[in-house]
């Protein structure tokens, strides 16, 4: 059975002296005053969530992978043995309320804090966590536009968890574009639609382990114009609550089937039928795509931490298993054994190095991600929250993209470092690869993730927050370049930042273009979404082995911990930033060796061909 330690030591350290985040936080009215980002308090919260996730999710991670979730005819749906209980526990304990407003019952924890809960809940059991996780969705998008009607009716049942949200954008036909959404609302004249249509793969859809389930749903509103700009969003609850907000009529929305998949099998995965459910307008008619997107942004952030949780976890068992195993002989030999464990062998190493490298650098970019959305929400002075929101749209789709195609790497080479017990399910290491492979896949694959980047972030702002954070990097760099450990990561790293800036140049002129330039952009988004990536780790990376080395240097470094950042950089500059310079040349490659004759490479001719 795999094992999992909530990587607190770590945690501190990002928070405490990379980001400084105590410091920050209390810059932040909200918090002082709420006296929730108290740095003793906020260890604390999270010893606590680090014995929660350990004692009550572990346990249930391969139970929820066997059973999965069963569904009976009537189309309520069973989630697996202890996954109830354990809710019940998380919301008595008060999880669900964590960074929640305190108006609606919340206890206004930093978001940094709720951040690092979710990426611990991920590594536990991140099919559990999806239930939780797609109701804090639901929470953001209706506290930032509901009306007070709707906030008040289902806010506090939401933050206590006694209520669970969903997300119901995807539909058979329709889910990279959502602008071909074919459910319906029709007006019944009383301030509440009708909503009829067919949402497929939607998470948490159905499940018995809160009293109700509030479905924000995506529909066109009769009379609307067709595409995006004819989307609103509704609420639409699985039972129709009373004025005094207990659970009253059942609302015409059933779950027509759960959907068999590769992982996050505790996870139900529901075909939901609305057939003329009461639904409410959420925020304004027409706006449900711009709505929908603040629960999106939230949900990418944690879909990131999805592929950063699970590669912690698989790391942490390759690393334990690797001392362990004893195979094949290392010159010199390093026990008595027959033969030597395999963490001697560099090969090993490297794939160890890889899942450390690239968890922790995922981590430190997550939290300041979540350090930059309580500064982007609470900070007093205008400029930083604008600073802290550019920050934050500029990012948020390399942390989707990046941190799950990293997380789906580090698990498929920590299951590799078990050789064939990897691959039997007794280990669990299975488990983690089939379950981190979904989050490059939903939320916006991370193909789309890439454009979002490139096309909207990038390009459409005419490089604006991309040139404030090169210059940013730059003045690292430019203070750093005589460094005797970090000096030649900083040259790298400048070199890379500059290359960044060219080769959006390049592609940006592409890109004006006409429909071939729209192609460019296309052909050029992946590799650029990881080059930046990388870019960020590299970033990240220099200014931790600066902070560590200071550390060693003053003789503060009692467990080898600043050492093993020191030497994880190392690993990370010499063996993985280096990815950047095949990068460059792919990017540049542009779309011309994809633009292959349609009929001769793939036997297929389009429509338009010959018109
Ligand atoms: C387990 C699971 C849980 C999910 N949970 C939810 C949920 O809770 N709520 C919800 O609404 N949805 C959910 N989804 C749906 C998920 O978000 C979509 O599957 C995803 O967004 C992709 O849509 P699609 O499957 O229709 O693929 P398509 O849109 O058909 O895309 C197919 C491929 O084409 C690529 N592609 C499409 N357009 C372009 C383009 N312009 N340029 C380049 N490449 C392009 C895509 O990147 C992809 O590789 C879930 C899906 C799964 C499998």
């Amino acid at each position: 059975m795999p094992t999992y330690k909530a990587p607190l030591r770590d945690v501190k350290f990002v928070m405490n002296e990379l980001l400084g985040a105590p410091a920050q936080l209390s810059e932040m009215p909200f918090y002082t005053e709420n006296e929730t980002a108290d740095a003793d308090l906020m260890a604390q919260v999270l010893e606590e969530a680090a014995r929660f996730v350990e004692g009550e999710l572990v346990p249930l991670n391969r139970v929820g992978d066997q059973e999965g979730c069963v569904r009976d005819e009537q189309g309520n749906v069973t989630t697996p043995t202890g996954f109830k209980a354990a809710y019940k526990k998380y919301r008595e304990a008060g999880w669900t309320a964590l960074d929640a407003d305190p108006n609606y019952g919340g206890q206004g924890m930093p978001h940094l804090i709720s951040n690092v809960l979710v990426e611990m809940m991920c590594s536990a059991n991140v099919a559990w966590s999806m239930y939780p996780g797609l109701s804090h969705g639901a929470y953001s998008a209706l506290h930032a536009v509901g009306s007070e009607e709707l906030k008040n009716l289902y806010l506090p049942k939401i933050v206590s968890g006694e209520w669970t949200g969903t997300m119901c954008l995807t539909e058979p036909h329709a889910g990279t574009d959502l602008g071909m959404i074919r459910t319906k609302a029709s007006d019944n004249g009383d301030g509440t639609y009708s909503i009829t249509g067919t949402k497929i793969f939607i998470s948490a859809g159905e499940h018995d382990m809160a009293d109700n389930i509030v479905h924000l749903v995506l529909a066109r509103l009769e009379g609307s114009p067709e595409g995006t700009k004819g989307i609103s969003l509704f609420l639409v609850p699985k039972f129709i609550p009373t004025a005094d907000g207990s659970v009253g009529e059942r609302n015409g929305v059933v779950c027509g089937s759960l959907e068999h998949k590769m992982g996050i099998h505790g996870n139900a995965t529901a075909v939901l039928n609305f057939d003329g459910a009461r639904g409410w307008l959420v925020g304004e008619v027409n706006k449900g795509m711009n709505h929908m997107f603040i629960m999106m942004n939230a949900a990418r952030l944690g879909t990131g931490l999805q592929g950063l949780g699970l590669g912690e976890v698989a790391y942490q068992n390759a690393l334990a298993y690797a001392k362990d195993r004893i195979q094949m002989r290392h010159e010199p030999r390093v026990s008595s054994e027959p033969a030597d464990p395999i963490i001697v062998h560099p090969d090993v190493r490297r794939m160890l190095l890889t899942g450390k490298a690239f968890t922790e650098a995922g981590r430190a970019l997550a939290m300041w991600l979540a350090l930059s959305i309580d500064t982007e929400h609470h900070h007093p002075d205008e400029a930083r929250r604008k600073e802290a929101a550019d920050l934050v749209a500029l990012l948020t789709p390399i942390a989707k993209a990046f941190m799950t195609d990293n997380g789906f790497a580090v698990a498929v080479q920590s299951q590799q470092v078990f050789g064939g017990h990897g691959y039997i399910q007794e280990w669990g290491m299975e488990q983690f690869v089939r379950d981190a492979r979904i989050g490059q896949i939903y939320e916006g694959t991370n193909g789309i993730q890439a454009l979002d980047l490139l096309g909207r972030k990038v390009l459409m702002d005419g490089g604006k927050k991309l040139q404030k954070l090169a210059g940013t990097l730059q003045e690292f760099a430019e203070a750093h370049e005589d460094d005797e450990v970090i000096g030649d990561y900083v040259n790298q790293l400048g070199k890379a930042a500059q290359q960044l800036g060219s080769l959006t140049m390049v592609i940006g002129q592409k890109a004006m273009t006409g429909s071939e330039g729209a192609d460019e952009v296309n052909a050029a988004a992946v590799d650029y979404l990881r080059f930046f990536g990388h870019v960020v780790y590299g970033y990240l990376w220099a200014r931790m082995a600066k902070i560590a080395q200071d550390q060693i240097d003053a003789g503060n470094d009692k467990d080898g911990f600043y050492l093993a950042k020191v030497q994880t950089a190392k690993f990370y500059f010499a063996k993985l930033f280096p990815e950047t310079k095949t990068l460059a040349a792919t990017i540049k490659a542009g779309n011309e060796s994809l633009a292959v004759d349609d009929q001769a490479v793939f036997g297929w001719e389009h429509a338009l061909a010959h018109a």
